[in-house]
């Protein structure tokens, strides 16, 4: 690990001002920390902002807000995530492992890297690290990498399991910075790769998540997340879905369905969305619906697979819900 500075501010104010060119800010340390041993995160400061006043899970009417230095497991616990929103309760007991869910914190598990080897192994050509230096994965082992929103630059996929669930919720993202503070929907959140696969969401510099906000969302509450990995813990998505269905009389009012572990970003299956809007929820409508949930799907040398595997995770969720 190369030297750094370490600064762990009070405030949030101390903190943006404490960030500069070339910072990193520290949460839960379960993901830069390891990146730092491999040489991959080179940051000349260290900004602990664990002792920042962001801690806290509350509701009103504009939803459900989880303070960014909430650990995953204490989001998991709670009675407002548990009962209103299972979506994310599951995807947050699907994440890592009980030691590192009581160290990630939410707002550091939006902002972790891509899990792709050639990006954590400084020896390979890998644009996301070294820009300009090629993409190792296109050629080489690819199995599970993405196959949506990639460009000739990067194919890799973003590895977070609660962003898919606060995709499917519309979930808002708080953001503070040097010109104040300001909303961006998780949505909006992710820049696709394109030429500059480093340059991963639309955080300025030295911006800061300081709340996640989840709306208030007929259906919330008849909600699943499915994730499918070559283990049963530990174990990153090899597809994931993440479902929610506001039902009124049978007929399908509302469907959220957003999918991990096949593109740069949580990704939402519009048009897979769209065949099950105001239809009724019969498990063959449920079926055909989820059949156009990898539409535009381009997949690599080895991750063929993973077209049919998305279909069969999305139809399996919307039949858990009720689809029948
Ligand atoms: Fe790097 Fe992206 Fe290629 Fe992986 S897929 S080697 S992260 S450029």
């Amino acid at each position: 690990m190369r030297p750094f500075d370490y600064a762990a501010p009070r405030t949030v104010e101390e903190a943006l001002a404490q960030h500069a060119d070339g910072a990193a800010y520290l949460a839960g340390g379960t993901s830069l920390v390891d990146l730092m041993k491999l040489d991959v995160a080179r940051p000349h400061r260290v900004v602990d902002v664990n002792s920042l006043p962001l801690h806290g899970i509350t509701t009103d009417d504009r939803g459900l807000h989880l303070s960014a230095l909430e650990r995953l497991g204490d989001l998991a616990r709670h009675p407002a995530v548990a009962v209103g929103h299972p979506v994310l309760r599951q995807a947050l007991l699907a994440s890592a492992s009980p030691q590192l869910r009581n160290m990630a914190t939410i707002g550091g598990n939006l902002l972790q890297r891509t899990r792709c080897g050639y990006f954590r192994d400084t020896a390979a050509a890998c644009n996301k690290r070294e820009p300009g230096s090629g993409c190792a994965a296109r050629t080489g082992d690819n199995r599970g990498h993405a196959v949506l929103g990639t460009s000739p630059s990067c194919v890799a996929t973003h590895p977070s399991d609660p962003a898919v669930a606060l995709s499917a919720l519309d979930a808002v993202l708080e953001l503070h910075g040097a010109d104040g503070v300001r909303e961006v929907p998780l949505n909006a959140f992710y820049r696709l790769p394109g030429e500059t696969p480093q340059t991963e969401t639309v955080l300025r510099p030295g911006e800061l998540i300081t709340r996640v906000t989840v709306p208030p969302l007929p259906g919330a509450d008849r909600s699943v997340y499915v994730k499918v990995r070559d283990r049963r813990s530990y174990e990153f998505a090899l597809v994931s879905a993440a479902v929610a269905v506001d039902l009124h009389d049978g007929e399908v009012r509302g469907v959220r369905i957003a999918l991990g572990g096949v593109a740069p970003r949580p990704w939402r299956a519009h048009a897979a969305e769209q065949a099950l809007r105001g239809r009724e929820f019969t498990r063959a409508n449920a079926l055909e619906a989820a059949a156009a949930a990898a539409d535009g799907a381009e997949p690599l040398s080895g991750n063929a697979f993973k077209i049919e595997l998305v279909r069969r995770t999305v139809g399996y969720a919307l039949t858990r819900l009720g689809g029948r």
